[in-house]
């Protein structure tokens, strides 16, 4: 269970992240494979391609997808849209027992909120070496000084969720000068 160990100070390996199978391997690609069906949402709306889900209790209880330049909200990241989605479904803000699935690592304001929640359990796709706040630029989400932290397994699904991403941009570039900067990464991510 390698991957559930707390990071040390700095970024640990992504090999760390995914290095052990695990008996939940099945059941986090499934509901991955959910979060990218959000993705592809996203990326119909002209949005960078990330999806969120949040699960309890083996459902799903909330489903978002990136809305940056949608609602031209800076903060309109999937996993804060399926994280209020959640609380208001759940009736709590306090996301206990819930396991977000994102396809990409979060950002650091993803993460703050991650933590700021409650959730149990963080399952995410691609790594996100420009911003990244779960084991690539830094490590929010297991911060030995914060008071919640929750488990946290990278790269599942990666392929997927980076191809997605890598499409978008590639279809962007090919597209010439966009709003990019508005959305939610620079550049590749
Ligand atoms: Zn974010």
């Amino acid at each position: 269970m390698g991957q559930r160990v707390p990071a040390a100070d700095g970024a640990p390996s992504h090999s760390l992240l995914n290095e052990t199978p695990s008996g939940r391997d099945a059941t986090d690609a499934r509901w991955m494979a959910v979060a990218l069906e959000e993705a592809s949402a996203a990326a119909a709306l002209g949005e960078v391609p990330v999806g969120a889900v949040v699960v309890q209790a083996g459902s799903v209880v909330a489903r978002a997808g990136n809305r940056t330049i949608t609602d031209g909200d800076p903060t309109a990241h999937a996993e804060v849209l399926a994280l209020r989605a959640a609380a208001a479904t759940i009736g709590d803000w306090r996301l206990t027992g819930c396991t977000l699935y994102v396809t990409l690592e979060p950002c650091a304001m993803c993460a703050g909120a991650i933590v700021l929640a409650r959730v149990d359990r963080v399952v995410y796709g691609a790594w996100d070496d420009k911003a990244g706040m779960a084991g690539s630029v830094g490590d929010i989400l297991r911060h030995p000084r914060l008071n919640h932290r929750p488990q946290v397994v990278g790269g599942v699904l990666a392929a997927e969720a980076s191809l997605a991403l890598r499409d978008f941009f590639g279809g962007r570039r090919e597209g010439a000068a966009t709003a990019l900067e508005s959305g939610r990464a620079d550049g590749d991510p």
